[in-house]
């Protein structure tokens, strides 16, 4: 079978991700590799397609026991016959696994590093024909990985010891120049063909925000974000039951996970939270490590991190199926100190690393340029956009503000007190502190005390990180920094260079939402969604492994939004491969059916026509050629779907996202306005916002189309 094959008949995916085909098409020639791709990117495929391909068997050292299980569910899950060999294992398994291995039974096995090493497995590798030893998580053989594993640098010894050398391929998503070149030279890899993919993650909306109150804040957000799975970071245990508390208080279905909990419990939520029986983990960073769960559709930090290597390794864990998701920093200056605490609290020596890792991530909290190309820039990439458009600068109307005046003030005050202090104290001095402090250094006789008395304290120090941030003050030393000038703060000062500040204009959270999920949300069924989430949960309680294994959400909102009947257009829905059509396919093909049936929607046979040009802007302009039709044609939904060939239930669905985006539509004529406040009625008492349990409070005549419609309707009230 050939790599494509592969991937579509075991995978259910019709094309590789960048990298992939190129790496494999390496690895099939048998030359050891590196692959360097951010989370999320599709690493396993690289080298679970060769290992189909190859006749021999395929060995993966994997620093991290809950992956591995859930690796080999999946791969199970696919046909793809794999095991594992960790402590996890009873003795009874662990001998019964190596007697199937000795079988012949798998064509992939996970293995711990320290299992590596064992005589008995050693001599098992001579006795197998091993053909390919994939290494993930590679980094952890650097010490300047973030998480270094003294037993990774033991592996190739290991693989040199053997009686055959296969080829040895290697896969990280830490790029440092360092880091990569461990990764070659400890694990010995042969002249191999390096590929380092963008670290940019396209799905991801990244955003910033400064609440005033954050616990407000993430109650709006979780409200705008019901039935979808997130993660909250919080910097300390305290917090974590703080916030887990509150949200189990206004009933959401919430697990939390730090350190300081028992093994048990801890395990007990984690599983809770992979198997969708809750949809909120509040966590510290102790949780996420080899958490594989591909559908977590936020990722919200409650409090600022410590440096930004955290904090896209943990936001990554979003959206890993390449759906749309969110990462919210929520920044409040409280956050710096408290990093500030924990750094000088971690251990003794030089913590001068640290203290710049600190200042970059309150600089990202600051920026007012693109966080996206910030972050590529800081790791090292040299972005070909300055605008993004995915993340809450770029997609921000910015008022532009003139704050040369203030800024000179700021400037020169640094400057008169001879560039020696921090920003405390020339904050304290700009207001016209009547400190001690202030009045010893006789501060108070310059020229610059007290002429920003009209701010807070706060808005001044807001003001000097913004300087900071924007390179014309610089902030040298630690624990306690100080202010001085560089070269671009003389320009103000001198050559009459004006500040301009891009001060965010506070959009509510709902349009950008909208504006970002347009590619999604305009398409795929709704209620049809719900059934089959529904259904997904059975099977994966029948089959013991979670929801996202059996099908990710990307494969059921195709599913949702071109209802496949039958086997062979099941089979076109990405994610489904022959295996999972065999084991799952009817049942789901069954639901669907009865579902259009049920609804009257007619067979659509634009799958192909779909999937070739399933991207953004296709799907908005079909939106509007239902729009005009609608409103200058004036055709009914009925007409519309005829001439477009279309079900019903799309028109309905392109017209009421024209309505709630603000196009001037009137959809009163198409519905059942008798039922008007039994509708609002029913949608005021349902607790769960599910449009199931709205209709089923109401007659039969009202259609899902009158609910949403109406939804819509107080939704745009409410936000006027
Ligand atoms: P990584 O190890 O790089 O973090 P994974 O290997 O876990 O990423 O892959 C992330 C997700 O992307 C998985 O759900 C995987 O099935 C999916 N995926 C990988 N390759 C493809 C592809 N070519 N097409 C569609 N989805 C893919």
């Amino acid at each position: 079978m050939t790599a494509i094959e592969v991937l579509k008949k075991y995978f259910g995916y019709d094309n590789f991700r960048a990298g992939q085909s190129e790496i494999i098409n390496h690895i099939l020639k048998k030359e050891d590799c590196l692959g360097i791709m951010p989370t999320g990117a599709g690493k396993s495929i690289c080298y679970q397609i060769p290992a189909m391909v190859f006749n021999g068997v395929t060995v993966v050292i994997s620093p991290l026991i809950s992956l591995m299980k859930d690796q080999v569910d999946s791969l199970n899950q696919v046909g793809i016959p794999a095991t594992y060999i960790n402590s996890s294992l009873t003795e009874s398994d662990y001998l019964q696994t190596i007697q199937n291995i000795y079988h012949g039974m798998y064509k992939i096995i996970y293995v711990a590093p320290e299992r590596f090493f064992s005589d008995t497995f050693i001599s098992m590798l001579n006795f197998l024909d091993i053909s390919m030893i994939a290494i993930d998580e590679a980094h952890c053989v650097s010490q300047w990985g973030h998480d270094f594993r003294p037993s990774y640098c033991e592996i190739s010894k290991t693989i040199s010891s053997l009686t055959k050398r296969p080829v040895v391929v290697s896969f990280t998503a830490t790029a440092t120049t360092v880091v990569k070149d461990d990764i070659i030279k400890l694990l010995d890899l042969h002249s191999p063909f390096v590929l380092t993919t963008g670290f940019d993650r396209k799905n991801l909306y990244f955003s910033v925000q400064t609440p005033e109150s954050k616990k407000e804040f993430l109650l709006k957000f979780l409200e705008e974000h019901k039935n979808m799975c997130g993660i909250i970071y919080c910097s300390t245990r305290k917090t974590v039951d703080e916030v887990y508390e509150r949200l189990c208080n206004y009933g959401y279905k919430v697990s939390k996970y730090h350190a300081g909990m028992s093994e048990k419990s801890r395990s007990t939520f984690q599983d809770d939270f992979v198997y969708d029986r809750t949809e909120i983990m509040v966590a510290t960073n102790a949780f996420g490590m080899g958490i594989d769960k591909s559908n977590v559709r936020y990722v919200i930090h409650y409090n600022m991190p410590s440096d930004l290597e955290s904090y896209y390794q943990e936001a990554g864990r979003a959206g890993r199926d390449g759906d749309k998701a969110e990462c919210v920093l929520l920044f409040s200056r409280a956050d710096v100190v408290t990093n500030k605490f924990l750094i000088e609290h971690s251990y003794e020596g030089n913590h001068s690393n640290e203290y710049q890792k600190l200042n970059d991530i309150v600089d990202y909290c600051n920026t007012s340029k693109c966080l996206r190309s910030y972050i590529l820039e800081y790791f090292g990439e040299t972005p070909n956009f300055n605008n993004c458009k995915f993340c809450s600068n770029c997609n921000s109307e910015m008022e532009i503000t003139d704050i040369t005046i203030d800024s000179k003030k700021i400037l020169s005050c640094i400057k008169r007190m001879n560039e020696r202090f921090g920003a405390g104290l020339v904050a304290d001095v700009l207001k016209g502190s009547k400190s001690a402090k202030v009045k010893d250094f006789g501060f108070d006789s310059l020229s610059t005390y007290g002429i920003m008395s009209e701010y807070s304290r706060d808005t001044i120090r807001d003001l000097i990180s913004f300087l900071v941030a924007e390179g014309y003050i610089k902030s040298i030393g630690d624990k306690y920094p100080i202010l001085t000038l560089n070269s671009k703060a003389n320009e103000v000062l001198f050559s009459d260079s004006k500040v301009t500040i891009n001060k965010k204009i506070e959009r509510s959270l709902k349009p950008e939402k909208n504006s970002k999920n347009d590619s999604e949300s305009l398409t795929f069924d709704n209620i049809l969604l719900e059934i089959l989430r529904e259904l997904r949960m059975e099977v994966s309680k029948q089959n013991n492994v979670p929801p996202f294994i059996i099908f990710s959400d990307v494969s059921l909102k195709q599913m949702c939004t071109y209802y496949p009947t039958d086997v062979d257009s099941m089979l076109k829905i990405s994610g489904v491969g022959a295996f999972k059509l065999e084991k799952y396919g009817d049942v789901f093909i069954a639901s669907i059916r009865n579902y259009v049936q049920e609804h009257n929607i007619k067979k659509l046979d634009i799958l192909e026509e779909h999937k070739n040009k399933s991207n953004f802007t296709s799907k908005v302009d079909t939106k509007f050629v239902s729009y005009e039709l609608y409103t200058k044609d004036s055709k009914n939904i009925k007409e519309i779907a005829e001439v477009r060939g279309l079900t019903e239930r799309t028109i309905e669905q392109h017209l009421l996202d024209c309505y709630e985006n603000g196009l001037i539509i009137d959809l009163e004529k198409e519905v059942n306005i008798r039922f008007e406040n039994e509708i609002y009625k029913a949608i005021n008492k349902c607790n769960s916002g599910r449009l199931r349990e709205i209709k089923d409070m109401l007659p039969n005549e009202v259609s899902y189309f009158d609910i949403k419609y109406y939804l819509i309707k107080i939704n745009k009230k409410l936000n006027y």
